[in-house]
């Protein structure tokens, strides 16, 4: 069947018009009805408040029970920002479809919902909320200030989820505050320490300097700046010099007061005499040795380079490898520091024009040249990155890279493309994980420090979480040197120390005292089934939740990930605030119902950016209303609950039959996450199929024990198949038809069981032809204006219809039914010939006047070689050929995609 599925019939079909012969609208009417067009404002937040009140989608599961009855997703929890985007929207819908068909075709399902509510972020949103600054306050009184804006923001993030229907279990949820949280967050950071895979140490580190914290490695990311190339003339210090200076080039010439040495390839010949001297740094004068080694890039500008304490992570190996020592020309908040003299107390990017307008009033200046690179900056806040050295805790995962990667390939990806990213991540990492934040919102490090010996005090398990800013160390004399005075540990951990926690966070994992060991609440959860997410975050809270619960449990936390892409505008364009194209959700939402939206959802395949279409929305509205009009029409037809007769006649056994051929290819979609494909199939079968082809039978059927009993059947399973991705309009239909009572009572479609194949038996390709054989016929009564229940004489079929003649007959009310053996006689005939002109006029000029009236004499041949008309004969790739099928027997031929049909009306 190709029937377009907007045309105007199709629109009319299901639609509530009384069936054709006779007024039976009446018979089956009961207590409920479905009454009016569908009204999704009313009906959408009625059933979101009625699940939300009857906890239909609580966890049911015992702790402890199978853990393959359980499907547990691990949630990402947004950040409280406060704002809901379409990526929030696009992301939870699709955890939903998975939720939704899991927790029907699977069992016991965990959908718990989280609130990122520490790090900085939240720290920025206080402080931007209240108009204040984190460092004007003592650490605790911020965290309330934070606690107390974050709440705000909260309630109103679940009303927004909630709104989106989603199948989310709010009595599971969590903040990454909380005290519980803070208490795992703690344990996890005791339980690696003692594993020895933690350490503490003084060395440079990846630092922002607006946010006045070190950061990992994972935060940082390129951005194209406009830049200049400086060319900077060196002196030779040596009194004995063959040369006199030497040119080195760099964008940061504001780092030159930090030089600490120069650098040459030893297999730079023209460069090599050099090593060994010492250089003289213009304006500043301190003098800085030339020493050879190999990470030097030769083809880079001069090919010598200078090492700056710090620029890059070069500058920090050379640092390392060579002793050298530490020159701080810039402070924690990119401010020039005392060893830049002149400079002192500039921001970094004023001291660098003021170097180079020195530099070049002094000589030194060669040349200057605007390039665009790549910058480091912070994800967070965009700011240039510096390298700053100090102390800070570290979590080792550079010497389990191997583990972590066959961690990933333990996992089902969806899609599997998406592994490549996780891998490259783990190829490039060059740092261990930096997990000090020097910052005011988070949660503290449970540790103290002797102030004699600087020994490492860690609190008990059993006493966490703990605030070493206020709490006492749980010894009174250090253990290594027998002082009594310990200094508190001021940093909180990354915000991924404790996001990165999330599956022990749902399955309840803690330190038993008692048996002195860590254990699970609700160890059938764990592993998790599915970790959803973007692909944004593969090297933030992917890869850190692998190393945190891959450390600590000895697991994969993941039997599967699935990765989504992003929303983009209606051009494809990336969503921003500048470009000023961002769609917000509620907008969208004021606009139309949320299961159109949900429609839209499913639209693209899992993994690819796809754009914001409103076509599609409106695609799913239109779908909400053929389901609820379909609905409406069947109850007109078929009473609620009939009796299954002995036997089907053969159109409505293969309804039956292609109803359970659609389960099977449906519930494997959903079961490999291929919601779009399950989507766009049971939307032709149930439109093109159901509706427009056999609900238009059963209206002139409506009487047959065997059609009411397939209609009811197919109805029930529509609405069940199209829950997860329709949920409102499913349930109000199910609840309106088939519930017992409600909104006080009901048992959720969203609870029923995913329907399984009822094992039907027919010839689908038969009944497919039948069905293409009926629309053929009941199109040549519309199309001369007779009513459909007009008497037809004689037809004539060629095409596999057997088994449902006699169906054709009754529906179509044909008289005389003859099944072809032959293919009746059809001639094709050329109709027209379209010329190639825009290649043809060049060619042959003033001569295609002459070649298109001769075909329009139809004085023409198509030979082998091509078209011969007017004396020429013109290529293949200069015409084409449209081709006509025409019947020349008696009576009206139709062809459909694998049939013939003739009707006899020659008379
Ligand atoms: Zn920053
Ligand atoms: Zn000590």
């Amino acid at each position: 069947m190709t029937n377009d599925a907007d045309t105007l019939p199709t629109e009319t079909t299901a639609d509530s018009t009384p069936p054709m012969e006779g007024d039976e609208q009446m018979k089956h009417e009961t207590a409920h009805a479905l009454e009016g067009t569908y009204d999704p404002e009313t009906i959408e937040s009625t059933w979101q408040d009625a699940w939300v009140e009857a906890a239909t989608y609580a966890y049911d599961g015992e702790a402890g029970q199978d853990p393959n009855t359980t499907y547990a997703i691990d949630t990402p929890p947004p950040t409280v920002s406060g704002s809901l985007h379409m990526g929030h929207l696009y992301g939870h819908t699709l955890q939903d479809f998975a939720a939704r068909f899991q927790r029907m075709a699977n069992g016991d399902v965990l959908f718990p919902f989280g609130y990122d509510d520490n790090g900085i972020a939240s720290e920025r949103l206080t402080e931007q909320d209240l108009d204040i600054r984190h460092q004007d306050y003592e650490r605790q009184a911020f965290q309330e200030l934070c606690r107390e804006v974050c709440q705000e923001y909260e309630a109103e993030f679940t009303e927004k989820m909630q709104s989106l229907g989603t199948s989310i279990d709010w009595d599971h949820t969590y903040k990454t505050i909380e005290p519980r949280v803070q208490r795992i967050s703690q344990l996890s950071f005791v339980d690696l320490y003692e594993q020895g895979r933690e350490y503490r140490k003084k060395a440079p580190a990846i630092w922002c300097p607006e946010c006045e914290t070190a950061i990992s490695q994972v935060e940082t990311e390129d951005d194209e700046r406009q830049s200049h190339f400086n060319d900077i003339a060196f002196e030779l210090a040596g009194s004995n010099p063959p040369r006199e200076d030497f040119v080195i080039s760099t964008t940061r010439p504001e780092l030159i007061p930090a030089c600490v040495a120069v650098f040459v390839h030893p297999d730079d010949d023209d460069n090599r005499d050099l090593v060994g001297e010492t250089a003289r740094i213009p304006i500043f004068g301190h003098e800085v040795p030339i020493i050879e080694d190999e990470r030097v890039d030769m083809e880079k500008g001069s090919g010598i380079v200078m090492c700056c304490t710090f620029g890059d992570q070069n500058d920090i190996e050379w640092y390392q490898a060579h002793g050298l020592p530490l020159r701080v020309a810039i402070d924690e908040t990119a401010t020039m520091t005392d060893l830049a003299g002149d400079y002192e107390g500039m921001h970094t990017e004023t001291a660098r024009e003021a170097i180079v307008e020195d530099l070049e009033e002094t000589g030194h200046l060669r040349d200057r040249r605007e390039i665009v690179h790549d910058v480091g900056v912070h994800e967070r806040c965009d700011t240039p990155v510096e390298y700053r050295v100090s102390k800070q805790w570290y979590i080792n995962v550079l010497d389990h890279k191997d583990a972590y990667l066959e961690a990933g390939e333990a996992m089902d990806w969806y899609p599997e493309k998406m592994f490549t990213r996780y891998r490259h991540w783990i190829e490039g990492l060059e740092w261990d994980w930096l997990i000090s934040r020097q910052r005011d919102s988070g949660i503290p490090f449970p540790v103290w420090y002797c102030s004699e010996c600087d020994t490492e005090v860690l609190a008990e398990k059993a006493d966490l979480p703990v605030d070493p800013l206020s709490d006492e160390p749980p010894v009174d004399t250090c253990a290594a040197c027998g002082h009594d005075e310990f200094e508190p540990e001021e940093d909180v951990f990354d915000t991924w120390a404790t996001s990165s926690l999330t599956p022990l966070i749902n399955a309840g994992w803690d330190w038993n005292e008692e048996t002195q060991d860590f254990e699970m609440a609700n160890p059938e959860l764990y592993p998790f089934d599915l970790r959803p997410q973007g692909h944004d975050i593969i090297s933030f809270w992917l890869f850190h939740t692998i190393v945190k619960c891959y450390e600590h449990t000895g697991e994969v936390p993941f039997d599967a990930t699935l990765i989504n892409g992003h929303v983009l505008d209606e051009n494809r364009e990336k969503m921003s605030k500048s470009r000023g194209n961002v769609v917000e959700p509620a907008a969208v939402l004021a606009e139309y119902p949320v299961d159109a939206v949900r429609f839209w959802a499913a639209s693209a395949a899992v993994g690819d950016d796809f754009p914001f279409q409103e076509q599609d929305i409106v695609a799913g509205e239109k779908l909400l209303r053929k389901l609820w009009n379909a609905s409406k029409l069947i109850d007109t037809l078929a009473p609620r609950d009939p009796p299954e007769p002995d036997e089907l006649e053969p159109i409505d056994r293969w309804l039956l039959a292609e109803l359970d051929d659609a389960i099977d290819t449906l519930t494997a979609h959903f079961e490999a996450y291929e919601f779009a494909k399950a989507r766009n199939q049971l939307r032709t079968f149930f439109w093109n199929t159901f509706c427009d082809d056999y609900l238009e039978i059963a209206k002139t059927r409506d009487d047959s024990p065997s059609t009411q009993y397939a209609l009811r059947t197919a109805h029930r399973t529509f609405l069940l198949l199209w829950a997860p991705i329709m949920p409102h309009v499913t349930e109000e239909i199910w609840q309106t038809v088939y519930g017992e009572g409600r909104p006080d009572a009901f048992e959720s479609i969203h609870t029923k069981a995913w329907p399984a194949p009822r094992g039907y038996e027919a010839d689908l390709e038969a009944g497919e032809t039948a069905m293409e054989v009926i629309s053929a016929l009941r199109r040549y009564k519309s199309e001369r204006q007779l009513p459909l229940n007009e008497p037809l004489e004689s037809v004539a079929v060629h095409g596999p219809i057997s088994g449902f003649e006699t169906a054709i007959q009754d529906v179509t009310h044909v008289q005389d039914l003859e099944v072809l053996e032959e293919p009746p006689e059809i001639t094709t005939e050329i109709a027209s010939i379209d010329l190639e002109y825009a290649t043809l006029g060049p060619k042959y000029g003033a001569k295609v006047g002459e070649i298109d009236a001769a075909i329009d004499a139809g004085e023409f041949e198509i030979t082998d070689d091509g078209l011969a008309v007017a004396g020429e004969t013109l290529a293949d790739d200069l015409f084409e050929v449209e081709y006509e099928r025409t019947y020349s027997g008696s009576g009206t031929m139709t062809e459909t995609e694998s049939a013939v049909v003739i009707v006899d009306d020659a008379a």
